[in-house]
């Protein structure tokens, strides 16, 4: 316990928090739900406000994560049960199996190629597809292979292929185990359950995308070529299922005129009341992005009020109108039809600074969604603000807002701390925020929670 901390969520905000927390040589456990670290920022192609590569920030800091002696990662994990107060934490974690010996994998990709289960990726938010064996995308960390077993035709086989097999009598796929050449595919994995003991905790579980389906009237799911911004961000990408190409998912042709919608399901009773943000900036960044991939294409960003708070960034908004030429048009879009024949769309919407209603054609239209708070885990219990406490082992419940997002306690003179002793929040978890404000965060949380680490003393 003494010196030893539980980051919960490998996103850009753990990732930081675990890594400034090892660098005061405190033992650092990273848990993170999926097979990789990486969160959100991986799927990204380029960041505002400067451009960069995301994966060129974020691939040093993920390697450094698994290279450093005090961090121990795991990965396809969850917390399962927590009990104790600060100094003193028993963390339960369930490592779930991966039907691949962890140490023997030497991420050769031999396995990937030969697996015949397909399935939609989510890493390219289901534009393209995976294998039922897969590392989830390139510069993945760990990168080693991980069966999923809902779709193994070994592990969960399709009742006509099992049926079939057991007539037969011939042992179901288990191509994976034949073609890996050190010999690391293992059927028997079980689920495996270890205890830690920590004397503080870092949230860091960031976001999920809000359903577009909140929002009928954009057609989302039922128009083809209706986008949200994360699979635009995939269609953007040198690493995204069409290398790189913008192409629309009804023909395969560039796209000549793009609509940019904000604030889907944000700032919107019937989904979330709160502002995500970081959208007004992403989809900014993803016009001028738009501009350079696909010469002469028309971009138009459909506005309530453009919120460009940070450092540079109104200036980087101004320079995509200025000298990119997109179109900034404020109005809410009241209605999206798909022409039958092309698949083009037809939006309906009123100009508010011409005072005119509008309808116009495009070829595709990207939807900026808005994002709820990732759930953290059935075993911290949580209290809504203002509501009852529930029993729990923890001495107090975890309280979140309204809009479940974790409660600061002390937003202006701590704002990492909730409403547990000992446990603190960084990144989005906390609230809707952008890269550097979450790896801002981070950084404060991995301080308070060395001061209560280091404070613990040895039982
Ligand atoms: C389309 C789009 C474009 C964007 N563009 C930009 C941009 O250009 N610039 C910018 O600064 N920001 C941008 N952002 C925002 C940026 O992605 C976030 O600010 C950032 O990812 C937040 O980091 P995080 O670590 O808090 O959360 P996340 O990235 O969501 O990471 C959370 C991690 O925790 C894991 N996790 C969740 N629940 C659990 C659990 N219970 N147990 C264990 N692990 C768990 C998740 O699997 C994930 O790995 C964009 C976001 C989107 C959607
Ligand atoms: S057993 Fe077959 S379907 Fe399952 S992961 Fe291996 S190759 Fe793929
Ligand atoms: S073939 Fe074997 S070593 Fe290579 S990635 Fe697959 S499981 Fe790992």
């Amino acid at each position: 316990v003494f010196n030893q901390v539980l980051v919960v969520g490998g996103g850009i905000a753990g990732i930081q928090a675990a890594l400034d927390l090892a660098e005061q040589d405190l033992k650092v456990f990273l848990v993170e739900k999926t097979p990789s670290i990486g969160g959100k920022m991986s799927q990204l192609d380029k960041t505002f406000p400067t451009l960069d590569c995301a994966s060129c920030i974020l691939t040093p800091k993920m390697v450094a994560v698994s290279r450093n002696k005090n961090i121990e990662l795991l990965t396809y994990s969850e917390v399962r049960g927590i009990s104790g107060k600060a100094g003193d934490f028993h963390v339960t974690v369930a490592k779930k199996p991966r039907y691949v010996n962890f140490d023997a994998c030497t991420g050769c990709n031999e396995c990937v190629m030969k697996c015949p289960a397909k399935v939609p990726d989510e890493f390219n938010m289901g534009l393209g597809e995976r294998k039922a064996i897969y590392i989830p995308f390139p510069q993945a960390v760990p990168r080693k292979a991980t069966i999923d077993a809902e779709h193994c035709w070994r592990l969960t086989p399709p009742e006509k292929m099992r049926k079939n097999a057991l007539e037969r009598g011939i042992t179901l796929c288990g191509v994976c185990a034949r073609v890996c050449p050190p010999n690391a595919i293992d059927f028997s994995q079980k689920e495996e359950v270890v205890d830690l003991n920590v004397s503080s905790i870092v949230i860091a579980t960031g976001l999920e995308l809000e359903d577009p389906r909140r929002v009928p009237e954009y057609g989302y799911g039922k128009h083809t070529n209706v986008y949200t911004h994360l699979e635009f961000e995939r269609l953007l990408s040198s690493t995204g299922p069409t290398s790189g190409e913008v192409l629309r998912r009804s023909d395969g042709r560039h796209p000549k005129r793009i609509a940019f919608i904000q604030c889907v399901c944000s700032r919107d009773l019937r989904a979330n009341f709160y502002c995500s943000a970081f959208c007004c900036m992403a989809s900014i960044r993803q016009s001028m992005l738009a501009k350079e991939h696909l010469p002469g294409v028309d971009c138009s960003v459909f506005y309530m009020d453009i919120r460009a708070f940070g450092k540079g960034y109104y200036q980087f908004f101004k320079r995509t109108e200025e000298e990119y030429g997109v179109k900034y048009i404020r109005g809410r879009v009241a209605r999206i039809e798909e022409k039958p024949d092309t698949k083009n769309l037809m939006l309906v919407y009123e100009d508010t600074r011409l005072g005119s209603f509008v309808k116009a054609e495009f070829d595709m239209v990207v939807l900026a969604v808005g994002i709820k708070p990732s759930e953290i885990s059935p075993a911290i219990p949580i209290t809504v603000s203002g509501s009852k406490r529930l029993e729990s082992s923890l001495p107090v419940t975890l309280e979140v807002e309204e809009d479940r997002f974790v409660k600061l306690v002390n937003p202006y003179l701590n704002p990492v701390a909730t409403s547990v002793n000992g446990i603190f929040v960084a990144g989005v978890a906390a609230g809707a925020k952008d890269v550097s404000d979450s790896v801002m965060q981070a950084s404060a949380a991995a301080m308070k929670s060395s001061i209560v680490a280091k404070d613990a003393k040895a039982p």
